[in-house]
């Protein structure tokens, strides 16, 4: 209960949550950290920090400078929010497939947005490879100077978690923590709590949660990248080894399909209070199975990666879903009736 200095010191130190019904059902401690509660509500708060104090501690960020980069919105949100403080600006590259709520968020926070089609990594009009070029062109126009932040490889991101969350876990659970598991954007969150669990205990175990539509689970699993299926996961879904993944020590990988993430993230918030996102979903998903693979009595920690009601016009609108063939839950088709 202590004064924070600011936006920039209000970031992090979250709380860890125990999630009732998938604790119960498995006879696990499953444990949520609620990275929605940063102030940017979600776990890319701590990224945008690591990446901007890097760049101003390597002198590539000059003052006044202009921070790029392409995010499914969240990091753009919390390098938006970081950078008015410190008096940068910030131009976000998303695919317009992201929704709504993000965008608006984006341009409260101040920050330029430039809308692309979502297509495939390997086409150059991918957002990520945009920005890039985009960062290039900023660099020579701008009087200030302008960087990439460049999430998905650049290791500043996964530092962050290294630095922040995974000491968090740790001292927050006194040690007692025996899996980990979460999906991957970057992999800055999976890679940068693994390490740092692992280089405090190498026996935690560490699991990747995929989505279907991405590739690792079939790497984890096989050593080949390959993906199948889709998801309407927003945030979540890697088909490469970024190099913020690169020698992270994960040790397996479940493949958890909208199925099976969905009725999870309606059921926290109906019976739980919490209102998350999709990936969320993913993660807890991934922590039940990896608390029914270790058996009871184990301690699971799970990341909650942002707040819910981004995505009010898409998770939470039985239209969308339906469009979607995926299951709507009875209380969202009933909300808005008064009960008789
Ligand atoms: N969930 C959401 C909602 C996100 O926006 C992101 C980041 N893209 C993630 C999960 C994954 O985090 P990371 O980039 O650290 O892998």
């Amino acid at each position: 209960m202590t004064i924070r200095d600011g936006l920039l010191d209000a970031i992090g130190h979250t709380p860890l949550i125990r999630l009732k019904r998938a604790s119960e059902m498995t006879g696990c401690e499953i444990l949520g950290k609620a990275e929605f509660l940063n102030p940017g509500q979600s776990v890319k708060d701590r990224a945008a920090l690591g990446i901007i104090q890097d760049a101003i501690a390597r002198k590539a960020l000059q003052p006044g400078g202009v921070i790029v980069e392409g995010t499914a919105g969240n990091t753009g949100i919390g390098l938006a929010l970081v950078a008015a403080p410190l008096g940068f600006r910030t131009v976000i590259v998303i695919p317009e497939t992201q929704s709504q709520e993000k965008k608006d968020m984006l341009r409260l926070a101040g920050a330029t947005l430039v809308e692309v089609p979502a297509v495939p990594y390997s086409n150059p009009n991918n957002y990520v490879k945009v920005s890039g070029r985009l960062a290039e062109a900023l660099a020579k126009s701008e009087p200030n100077g302008a960087i990439w932040a460049n999430q998905f490889d650049n290791v500043a991101n996964r530092q962050a978690h290294m630095d922040t969350t995974g000491p968090e876990i740790w001292e927050q659970t006194g040690g007692k923590v025996h899996g980990f598991t979460c999906a991957v954007g970057t992999g800055g969150t999976l890679a940068g709590i693994a390490m740092a669990l692992k280089a405090r205990n190498p026996d935690v175990r560490i699991a990747c949660a995929d989505p279907m539509g991405a590739a690792l689970y079939s790497y984890y699993t096989t050593g080949a990248l390959h993906a199948e299926g889709s998801s309407i996961t927003e945030g979540i879904g890697q088909g490469r080894i970024t190099a913020n993944l690169e020698g992270a020590p994960i040790d397996t990988a479940f493949q958890i399909p909208d199925e099976e993430a969905l009725p999870i993230v309606f059921d926290l918030l109906e019976h739980e209070g919490l209102c998350l996102g999709g990936s969320s979903g993913v993660n807890v998903a991934g922590a039940i199975r990896l608390a029914k693979e270790m058996g009871p009595g184990h301690t699971i920690v799970t990341i909650l990666c942002d707040y819910g009601t981004r995505y009010q016009s898409k998770l939470f609108n039985p239209d969308f879903l339906r469009g979607k063939n995926l299951p709507v839950p009875g209380w969202l088709e009933r909300k808005g009736e008064v009960p008789n």
